[in-house]
């Protein structure tokens, strides 16, 4: 699944391509996605518009425009491929942006969990208003997370991955940063104190922040020739790896599971 590192990176790469310019051309192969397209808006709204910038919103991309924004969400498998122009289109190909002479974009989803919606200038939309800030937003600081938190029983493990808490943070990310941070995932969110949560913020951005700088810096490069999104080879330190040594403390990794997802974590490094 695309995390918010490969998002991010999908738009870094996108910048120069559609930022300043104008979609010049929208086709699209289906009614729906996960959602119905609104054909008729984008066509009405986002054609022949000049992008002035693209926004992300945990994994949501915001291409917008005067008039409000483009939603693109890649869901479980989607990508968009750069090409030079409308065809060959590949299978699961549901629309196509064209932003100059050579620049297509074509949102693939094979398994469909991905929408692209329509956003009005207000920036109002049911997805985006049940959303957590980003965690790169000035608003995800340590001070507003304990508030947030307050009186919250959950493990801060599930807290964190909880899109409508802080959104973005994907399982291998709240492993991460959470060993980093030497917190232990089972820790009541409510319990944790105003001093872990800044340390947790900072290691939270350090390790995506690390995964993106990881990543390519141009659509050719984000995709292998085979067409698969690549996924960052970023330095582990306990996801994945049960029973291997800690890297501080050599003690073997855990595995648990939370919310039904596994947790990796040292039952050492990350006892409080
Ligand atoms: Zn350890």
């Amino acid at each position: 699944m695309p995390e918010l590192p490969e998002v991010e990176t999908l738009r870094r790469a996108l910048l120069p391509l559609v930022v300043n310019k104008t979609c010049t051309a929208l086709k699209f192969y289906r009614k729906d996605i996960r959602f119905p397209i609104p054909k008729t808006t984008l066509h009405k709204q986002f054609e022949n518009q000049m992008v002035s910038q693209i926004q992300r919103n945990g994994k949501y991309l915001l291409l917008k425009v005067s008039n409000g924004a483009m939603l693109w969400h890649l869901g479980m498998s989607g990508r968009v491929a750069l090409q030079v122009s409308m065809s060959p289109r590949e299978k699961h190909t549901h629309a196509i942006f064209q932003f100059g002479p050579e620049t297509f974009l074509h949102f693939i989803d094979p398994r469909r969990f991905g929408c692209i919606l329509w956003v009005p200038q207000n920036g109002k939309h049911p997805l985006l208003d049940k959303m957590g800030p980003d965690p790169f937003a000035p608003e995800t600081n340590a001070a507003a997370l304990k508030f947030r938190a307050k009186n919250c029983r959950s493990p801060i493990k599930t807290f964190i991955m909880d899109a409508r808490r802080i959104t973005g943070i994907g399982n291998i990310y709240a492993c991460e940063s959470l060993y980093m941070a030497g917190i232990s995932p089972k820790r009541k969110a409510g319990r944790i104190t105003l001093a872990e949560w800044e340390r947790l913020i900072s290691c939270v951005r350090t390790t995506l922040e690390n995964s993106i700088s990881a990543g390519g810096t141009t659509l050719r490069d984000f995709f292998d020739p085979s067409g698969s999104a690549g996924y960052y080879a970023v330095k582990l330190s306990v996801y994945g790896k049960e029973g291997e040594p800690c890297p501080k403390c050599i003690t073997p990794i855990s595995r648990m599971i939370h919310s039904g997802r596994s947790t990796f974590f040292c039952t050492i490094c990350q006892r409080k």
